[in-house]
């Protein structure tokens, strides 16, 4: 479980309050978080298949270069051109899927079968977030998912994991941008890391949410 202090760290990464956040599947040298795990079924009953959710600002704006530089259709052309690739990515979304199934039976969230099969950021066969891809790699380590590995490779100028870029990196003084981070708080508030919860009409209208950009 993410302590106190790990909550107050990622509501000032990102700049707003987090919820439903279970693990913290990767830390910077120093500690703080990188990447938070949100359960596949939030607090308040919605499906949410972005397990894995880049926090760290250094990393969050460095891919964000990448992809404004044009890697993502790069990546799909070259997974539409060469089979290894394209299978190695299934296998990624593949181990997406157990790791998440694993984040909700240590959750407790159990089966979430509106989203079975459903990965994220594209996965299994196209490039659409690669904060997304970059998140998984650092959760699960290298060698698993491939574009997300050279992602990581290719912002290397501005991060790499063996050093830390915390100072400076997000506003340490003062209150962080919610003094209520526990998992069952008042309703009304953004309910997913990252992002404001989706508008809900109704039971029958509950969207999920596909993929996050911070
Ligand atoms: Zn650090």
């Amino acid at each position: 479980m993410p302590s106190a202090h790990d909550l107050d760290v990622l509501s000032r990464q990102l700049g707003r309050p987090v919820r439903d956040v279970v693990e913290i599947p990767a830390r910077c040298v120093c500690g703080n978080p990188l990447v938070a795990a949100t359960a596949p079924r939030l607090g308040n009953g919605t499906p949410f298949p972005t397990t894995f959710y880049l926090t760290h600002p250094v990393i969050t704006s460095a891919v964000s270069r990448l992809e404004a530089g044009g890697t993502m259709n790069e990546m799909n052309d070259r997974l539409a051109a060469d089979s290894r690739l394209a299978d190695a990515y299934r296998e990624a979304h593949e181990a997406y899927l157990r790791a998440r199934d694993e984040i909700a039976g240590r959750a407790g969230t159990g089966e979430v079968p509106e989203i079975a099969g459903v990965s994220a950021g594209g996965m299994p066969t196209r490039v659409k977030c690669l904060h997304v891809l970059v998140g998984h790699s650092l959760a699960a380590g290298p060698g698993v998912n491939p574009l997300g590995d050279e992602a990581l490779e290719a912002i290397a100028e501005w991060w790499t994991k063996d050093r830390c870029y915390c100072e400076g990196a997000w506003e340490t003084e003062g209150e962080a941008p919610s003094k209520d981070l526990s998992r069952h708080g008042p309703q009304g508030l953004p309910a997913i890391v990252g992002r404001p919860a989706p508008v809900r009409k109704g039971q029958d209208t509950a969207e999920t949410t596909e993929e996050g950009t911070a």
